[in-house]
């Protein structure tokens, strides 16, 4: 079973009220068990909502509002919902397919706090979960 980033597959789950589908990844799960998840609206937060991005490792809002425990609560979600669907298909968690760059689903780059759209090296909370 997959973990896949709900906005990849067209949900409009992003802070804007739209989405990031790719085709690909729609075609990957008629043909996988999966989840869809978003850990931003599972932790709570509504959409559409304030850019959120991460800055000394605090998750503040484009308001300066810090929304941290959102962001852990939504991975919390993620995880247990995430376990508890491999266990009822009897399934291992195989692997996720998450949105780049995000200050939740990114892996590897992310935004740099500034609101400036520069990236710089980190993990979302997700990944980093
Ligand atoms: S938190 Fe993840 S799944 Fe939700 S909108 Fe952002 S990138 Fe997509």
């Amino acid at each position: 079973m997959y973990i896949i980033s709900g906005c990849l597959l067209g949900q409009n789950c992003r802070y804007n009220g739209g989405n990031n589908f790719i085709d690909w990844v729609k075609a990957f799960s008629r043909k996988h068990n999966y989840i869809p998840v978003c850990p931003e609206v599972e932790g709570g937060l509504e959409t559409p909502r304030p850019p959120v991005e991460i800055r000394d490792g605090r998750a503040v809002n484009r308001e300066g509002s810090d929304v941290t425990e959102f962001f852990r609560r939504g991975c919390e979600m993620v995880w247990e919902n995430s376990c508890r669907r491999a266990q009822e298909l009897g399934e291992e968690i195989e692997g996720a397919i998450l949105k780049a760059n995000s200050p939740s689903c990114g892996s590897g780059m992310i935004y740099d706090g500034t609101f400036s759209r520069q990236l710089t090296e980190g993990d979302g909370f997700l990944t980093a979960f």
